[in-house]
């Protein structure tokens, strides 16, 4: 599949990775919005939160946001505060449709849309 997602969790193409697991794998944005930027994905495949419904049952739902808070705290951030934030589809401006979240801190962020 020609997914840059994958590739990544593959190690077929490089990321800087901040925090991994056997489920979850947590990279810098290659082009970051605040001081810090991280990405969150499912080793697995998925398109989108949009299809969160066909892994939920076994509570990888679960686990994927309880990794997302250890990401924050890895980066030094789960004290001062910051955003997950998700894009679905077009109106969003998903670019890659591999399930991500945002984890964005380190300065105070703007406001958004
Ligand atoms: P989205 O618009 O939610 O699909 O976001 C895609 C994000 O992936 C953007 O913030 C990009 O900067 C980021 N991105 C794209 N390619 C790479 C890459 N090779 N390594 C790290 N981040 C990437
Ligand atoms: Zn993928």
């Amino acid at each position: 599949m020609d997914c840059i997602f994958c590739k990544i969790i593959a190690g077929d193409i490089p990321g800087e990775r901040v925090l991994e697991d056997d489920e979850f794998l947590a990279i810098r944005d290659i082009a970051p919005k605040a001081a810090s930027h991280v990405l969150v994905m499912p080793r697995e495949h998925l398109p989108s939160l949009d299809e969160v419904g066909r892994w939920d049952a076994d509570g990888k739902g679960q686990r994927l946001l309880d990794f997302t808070v250890r990401v924050a705290d890895v980066l030094g951030i789960r004290g001062s505060g910051y955003r997950v934030v998700t894009n679905v589809g077009a109106d969003a401006g998903q670019v890659v449709d591999h399930l991500h979240l945002h984890v964005m801190g380190g300065d105070r962020l703007g406001e958004f849309h």
